[in-house]
């Protein structure tokens, strides 16, 4: 019985550790287009300096020889549903490979969207894997040289906030404090996913260390050193300059979901999961992180924490489908509609948002804590 995992990000290491875990003589093979495993949440800290490559990054091929699975690094670029076959590029031979399956799990993550606007994916950096923080990292580096640098970050989500705070690092560490860091974002508040006393808290924080905000903006366009914005309320246009552009704003299914059965996907083609995590339609396809869509009383959040927890029901139901007994039920807690999470805002400062809670004391020393714990899988 072979298990192959497609993805080893969050979700898919979870889901082979588990299945490794409970498994005989289930064969577990890992698939990922990376050799090496991003810790995704401190990518804004490359921007900083505060961690390097390595220290965020672990060798996939060692994790699987530790847990007594197999990797290959390939790029998925599709499956044959009927046929039980993932159909996979070799980057080194380019060639196409058939790869087959009895359990599939799909766990390939969410892409940055730019929505179509004019400009954006050819004019923005990013920080959604290694390689874009290590080249905005560059860029800025770069820009460091001249006076009064202006940083644009699209986007007060997580992320943005984040990216913000990081910037503020960056630019005090040089001593350049005539450089300026603007956050856009087109709702009518910060971090709008979340309670409105979280946005105002965050909102002060970075306000104090000297970021500009500007909400209820649209971006409209944007070009080699300007973007248009839209105030929404006032129906106002105008344009920004600015030397680095930073984007944060969306996300999208990974790009491999397109050729997905349009009975299986979701709107805005996010793969739907049943109450047991299976892929819609599907008793041998399983789906777990951000690329799946699962609803019952709460739409599950696209989080580490979900992540990890989807593996873990994943891992679960592919045995208990394997001995052919009950699956169990998938019940997520960091949902949209409760969400959770731990922002830092750069200085050393983070804040926890949990059951309502917001705390700060010793939240930054919480995240370094996971993001240490985590890694020590790759020792
Ligand atoms: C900058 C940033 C900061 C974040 N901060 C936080 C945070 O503080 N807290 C939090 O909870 N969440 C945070 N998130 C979100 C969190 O990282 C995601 O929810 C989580 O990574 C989802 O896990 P996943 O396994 O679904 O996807 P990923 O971790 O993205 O893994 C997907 C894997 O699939 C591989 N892959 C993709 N396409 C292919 C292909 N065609 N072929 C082969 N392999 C492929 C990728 O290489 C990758 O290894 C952050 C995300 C980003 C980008």
């Amino acid at each position: 019985m072979r298990a192959v995992i497609l993805g080893c990000g969050f979700a898919g290491l979870s889901v082979a550790s588990a299945l490794s875990a409970k498994s005989r003589g289930v064969e577990i093979l890992m698939i990922d287009r990376r050799e090496r495993f991003e810790y995704l949440p401190s990518l804004p800290e490359i921007l900083s300096g505060k961690v390097s490559a390595d220290e965020i990054t672990g060798s996939l091929r060692k994790f699987a020889t530790k847990i007594g699975a197999e990797f290959l690094q390939r790029e998925v670029k599709s499956v044959d549903f009927k046929a039980k076959e993932v159909v996979a590029r070799n980057p080194k031979s380019s060639s196409e490979e058939r790869i087959p399956y009895d359990f599939l799990v799909v766990a390939v993550g969410a892409e940055l969207a730019f929505f179509g606007i004019p400009g954006a994916e050819e004019h923005a950096l990013s920080v959604y894997s290694l390689d874009d923080a290590l080249k905005t990292r560059k860029r800025l580096e770069e820009a460091v040289q001249q006076e009064g640098v202006k940083c644009v970050v699209v986007g007060a989500g997580l992320t943005g906030v984040e990216v913000a705070g990081e910037l503020v690092d960056f630019f005090s560490g040089r001593g350049c404090e005539a450089s300026r860091v603007l956050l856009v974002e087109m709702a009518q508040r910060i971090l709008p996913a979340f309670p409105e006393k979280v946005s105002a808290r965050i909102e002060r924080v970075l306000r104090s260390r000297g970021v500009e905000i500007l909400t209820g903006n649209a971006v409209q366009s944007v070009s080699e050193r300007e973007i248009e914005l839209l105030a929404l309320k006032e129906k106002a246009g105008r344009k920004i300059h600015y030397d680095i552009l930073i984007w944060t704003a969306g996300l999208k299914p990974n790009r491999i979901s397109a050729n997905f059965p349009a009975e299986a996907k979701a709107k805005g083609g996010w793969l739907k999961a049943d109450a047991f995590l299976r892929l819609k339609g599907y008793k041998d396809v399983f789906v777990a992180g951000d690329i799946a869509h699962f609803a019952n009383s709460e739409i599950s959040g696209k989080n580490v924490e979900e992540a990890e927890r989807q593996g873990r029901t994943v891992a679960e139901n592919i045995m208990r489908s394997i001995k052919g007994s009950k699956l169990r039920h998938y019940s997520p807690k960091n949902t949209v509609q409760k969400p959770r999470a731990l922002i830092s805002l750069g200085n050393g400062h983070a804040i926890a948002y949990f059951n309502g809670f917001l705390l700060e004391t010793f939240a930054y020393r919480l995240k370094k804590y996971l993001e240490r714990k985590y890694m020590r899988k790759f020792a």
